[in-house]
């Protein structure tokens, strides 16, 4: 696959975004792969987007609940930490990285706002989904309702085995809806968490896509849970 795009995003003109795949290489510099090969990925994918490398913002990814409003420090060389970024600048192209984890893309096209979010299991867990939906509403005064999302490819509830804890932890925070058990083994549906707090944030059940796509399934995407060495894949969203 060369690219994957959201059918919700695709019919925004002021729009671009992209899901990458493993076509486009490694973006990820914490990983263990060469500088100068995820500089040349970049380069690449910035072509093929249409922005420059200097003013893309990306993250440095914690796991956390953190949205932060981009700010004009923040570019290629000087990322945030957090998991999610959120702005209202045009031309400023945001990425998230992922493998396995959700990669999320946010959209106002009222407000023209975007955002886009790192949801893993922790991040799910902590309702950063919220935290951007509120973001969005206390910064840029958006309405709930306006707000258009997709959540990428990630990891599938079958290939997401999880331990004792996660299962008891799931548990205590009253996200049973997502676990299953067989014979010995606990399985947690990260999307299934994921649409259940969309539509509690209020975002429109025709406003919200969840790709079906699982990156350990499918060797389309880099899955963390196949290969520990493996790259990350990303999302990118650009106002235009
Ligand atoms: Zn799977």
């Amino acid at each position: 696959m060369q690219t994957f795009h959201s059918q919700l995003l695709n019919k925004f003109s002021k729009l671009t975004h992209t899901f990458t795949t493993i076509n486009d290489g490694n973006l990820a510099f914490h990983v263990d792969d060469d500088e100068t090969n995820v500089i040349k990925n970049h380069k690449k994918l910035a072509q093929k987007l249409g922005y420059n490398i200097e003013t893309l913002v990306h993250m440095k990814q914690i796991h956390s609940d953190i949205v932060k409003v981009v700010s004009d420090e923040d570019n290629f060389k000087n990322l945030p930490t957090c998991d999610a970024i959120i702005t209202d600048k045009k031309n400023i192209p945001l990425m998230v990285m992922v493998a396995d984890c959700s990669p999320i893309l946010f959209y106002d096209p009222k407000k023209e706002v975007i955002a886009v979010a790192h949801a893993g299991r922790a991040g799910a867990f902590a309702h950063i989904i919220q935290n951007v939906i509120d973001t969005f509403t206390q910064e840029f005064h958006s309405e709930v309702h306006d707000i258009v999302v997709s959540v990428g490819p990630a990891i599938c509830a079958e290939c997401y085995e999880v331990g004792e804890e996660i299962y008891q932890e799931a548990k205590k925070r009253k996200m049973e809806y997502a676990l299953t058990q067989t014979e010995e083994k606990y399985h947690l549906n990260i999307r299934a968490i994921l649409q259940k707090q969309l539509r509690e944030a209020g975002v429109k059940e025709r406003n919200f896509e969840i790709s079906a796509h699982c990156t350990k399934c499918h060797s389309d995407f880099f899955s963390y849970r196949e290969d520990k060495k493996c790259g990350r894949f990303a999302g990118v969203l650009m106002l235009r």
